[in-house]
Parts: C-alpha cells; sequence; structure tokens
C-alpha cells in the first residue's frame, strides 16, 4: 500500500482535504469517523470508545491497531490511503512501521496557530447522517443547520464543545506532536500551511501527490 499520514492538531483541516482528494483515487480512512460510527452501531468498541471521546482523551493503543489491521488486511497492495487521525502515538506509528506493506511514504503535518484553531473547532458543524463537515462562519451551509449533501440535521460533535477542546488539544500537543519529529527522522515529513482557505490547501496537496498517479 502507499500511505499518507495526515498529522495536525485537531481542527486543521485533515478530514476536509481527505475528504476532497477522494476523488483523484484515494482511501480515506479516519479512525474518529469509525470510532463515531461504532459507537452508533453500539459495538463493544464503540461503548469503550464512547466514554473516552467525550473526555477528549485517546482510546488505548491495542484497541486502535487492531481497528487499522482489520480494516487494511482486506484491501489490494496498490492500494493509495489517506490516512486521517491514525497514528496519535508513537507506539501506534511503531505499529506500522513493524509490518511490511504499511510503512508510511508520506507524513503530513497541517499547521495552523494553535489560537485559531479553539475558533475552528468550536464553530465546527457535522452531518448527524453522512458525516459532511461545515463551519459556522468560514463554511456555512446554504440553510442554517441542514447539510448541503444530503439535507440532513446537523449538530455540533460533543468533543468540539468548548470545554472538551482544549483538552483534546493539550492531549494533541504530548502525545501526537512527537510524530512530526518521528516521521521527521524517517525522511517522509512534509510540511503544511493549513491556515490558509481549503482551496488553496487542496492545489498544494494535489501537487505533492502527482508523483502517486504514476
Ligand atoms: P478525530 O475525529 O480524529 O478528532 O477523533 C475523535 C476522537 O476519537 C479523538 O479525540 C480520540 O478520542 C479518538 N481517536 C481517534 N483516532 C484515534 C487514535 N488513532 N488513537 C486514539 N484515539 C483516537
Amino acid at each position: 500500500m502507499k500511505i499518507a499520514v495526515l498529522l495536525g492538531a485537531p481542527g486543521t483541516g485533515k478530514g476536509t482535504q481527505a475528504k476532497r482528494l477522494i476523488p483523484f483515487g484515494f482511501k480515506h480512512y479516519s479512525t474518529g469517523d469509525m470510532l463515531r460510527q461504532a459507537i452508533k452501531e453500539g459495538s463493544a468498541l464503540g461503548k469503550e470508545a464512547d466514554r473516552i471521546i467525550h473526555k477528549g482523551e485517546l482510546v488505548p493503543d491495542p484497541l486502535m491497531i487492531q481497528l487499522i489491521e482489520t480494516t487494511f488486511a482486506p484491501l489490494p497492495k496498490d492500494t493509495k490511503v489517506l490516512l486521517d487521525g491514525f497514528p496519535r502515538t508513537v507506539p501506534q506509528a511503531e505499529a506500522l512501521d513493524n509490518k511490511p506493506n504499511t510503512r508510511v511514504a508520506l507524513a503530513l503535518n497541517f499547521k495552523v496557530p494553535e489560537g485559531h484553531l479553539i475558533k475552528r473547532l468550536t464553530g465546527r458543524r457535522t452531518c448527524k447522517n453522512c458525516g459532511s463537515t461545515f463551519h459556522v462562519d468560514f463554511m456555512a451551509p446554504q440553510k442554517e443547520g441542514r447539510c448541503d449533501k444530503c439535507g440532513s440535521e446537523l449538530v455540533q460533535r460533543e468533543d468540539d464543545k468548548a470545554g472538551v477542546v482544549q483538552k483534546r488539544l493539550d492531549v494533541f500537543y504530548k502525545q501526537t506532536a512527537p510524530l512530526i519529529e518521528y516521521y521527521n527522522k524517517q525522511g517522509v515529513l512534509k510540511h503544511i500551511n493549513a491556515d490558509r482557505e481549503a482551496d488553496e490547501v487542496e492545489a498544494e496537496l494535489l501537487e505533492i501527490f502527482k508523483p502517486w498517479s504514476k
């Protein structure tokens, strides 16, 4: 597989960009979306994740590693993967490295000044049905409170509420930010200025991924 990891704090637009790249032949895997789906379905993983996500903490590594291994197992060897929200800890990154077919080809560090992230996260609204995301100021839906894609209700994720957002950012800087150096050492790191219009970020990503289409 050819794997690009989307690194960066919550609210830097990783999911928005990954979804935009799907038409260019990428598979997008968001572990946050997968966990929210498991919560909806009420599975054992969903029950465990529900308690943790609400607090802004991380789901234990063994559960996450197993989730990713199960997801990747059936994929054809030439799949181009955008991994969004995984790895979030060094042990998760090592789990990818320890398998011959899941070494990371590119790690993109989405950068947004910390002061802007709180506004980006607390203003985010998510479609209850299809998971599309909007923003009350920066990416408002055509009809207030309704998803442009499927018309369902837009809600604020529990963990996008002000109290939890700061905790998620703290967890990011403590547990996930070390991955920036981890991938830098491997020579696969690239910084992305994500504090721009989504179209500009997308244009840069398409340029970066040009060699992948050969
Ligand atoms: P996200 O949608 O990526 O912001 O993820 C939402 C929440 O899901 C996170 O705050 C964590 O509680 C949990 N989560 C998602 N991915 C991971 C992961 N790779 N490791 C641990 N927890 C995760």
